[in-house]
């Protein structure tokens, strides 16, 4: 069944839904976008991802064509459309479409941002059989530009490196640079060693994770122990646990990293125990 779209202020079937070949997203990446969950029929921090949104516009010079109210209009509006009960909204926002190529930004005056939404449709997201068994990680160079604090749609590199995974019988990889990991493809990267849980601290290195800054708040309010420091594969390998965290896997362990089980190769009790936790405290507070 085709879904509706939300394409610059209207609500469309996806077939309908289209944009110029001019578009700077198309042309040149330059466009940023968000991924935010939805279960029960609601929406997994909101604020979170609206905030974030609005950050990497500014980063950009780039104009929002929508206010944050309407934005979360937008998002229940295609939730109760396409009957989503489980699954994710993708929001992307470009710097439009001018009406030739060129570097040069276009003048925002003249050139409207582009935006479109659309639902992604996944029952049993929170119940994925994933989080059971664990994730096996392969480690692999972190060749992405220098602004991974802004969450711009340039996501080659991060596809590549899941292809990598896959053609080494992997999950997924963690990027790692100057011998550090910065973060997974699309996750952020934690370690659990003594009870204490690691994770690269923020700057422009790795993506803020929304889920991240949820996770660790609700780590602290149990007093868990958290450290915000760069951790090598080595010391990931000889951890007692690892995991990743990002807004569609919430919490998700990793049992293997380069081939090297860790523990006795199943999900350890720390990202199990945060898994239940975030996915308990965010369907409370969800919009
Ligand atoms: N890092 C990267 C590179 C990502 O792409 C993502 C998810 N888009 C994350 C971390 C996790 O961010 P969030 O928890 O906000 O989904």
């Amino acid at each position: 069944m085709s879904r509706t779209v939300y394409l610059n202020g209207e609500y469309l079937p996806e077939e309908e839904a289209k944009v110029s070949i001019f578009d700077r997203g198309f042309l040149m990446a330059d466009g940023v976008y968000e991924v935010t969950s939805v279960l029960d029929g609601k929406l997994i921090d909101f604020d979170g991802h609206a905030k974030r949104l609005e950050r990497s516009l500014n980063e950009l010079d780039m104009a929002s064509p929508i206010g944050m109210e309407d934005l979360l209009a937008v998002h229940r509006e295609l939730v109760r459309l396409n009957d989503i009960t489980e699954g994710m909204i993708y929001l992307q926002i470009t710097r439009g479409a001018p009406d030739d190529r060129d570097f040069v930004f276009p003048d925002p005056d003249k050139v409207p941002p582009t935006i479109v939404l659309f639902t992604q449709n996944k029952p049993g997201l929170a119940d994925n059989p994933a989080a059971k068994k664990g994730i096996k990680v392969i480690s692999i160079a972190d060749e992405r530009w220098g602004r991974r604090d802004i969450k711009t749609v340039q996501l080659l590199y991060p596809s590549m490196g899941k292809m990598m995974a896959k053609a080494a019988g992997a999950d997924d990889a963690w990027l790692v640079e100057d011998g550090k990991v910065t973060e997974g493809t699309s996750n952020n990267a934690y370690i659990v060693k003594d009870g204490k849980i690691i994770t690269r601290n923020l700057s422009n290195d790795i993506l803020h994770g929304i889920t991240r800054a949820a996770v660790l708040r609700f780590a602290r309010e149990a007093r868990m122990e958290v450290e915000e420091r760069p951790f090598t594969i080595a010391e990931a390998q000889a951890a007692d646990e690892a995991f990743i965290t990002s807004a569609s896997t919430f919490v998700m362990p990793v049992v293997e990293i380069d081939g090297t089980p860790l523990g006795d190769g199943t999900p350890g009790p720390v990202a199990t125990r945060l898994r239940e936790i975030y996915l308990e405290e965010s369907r409370k507070t969800a919009s």
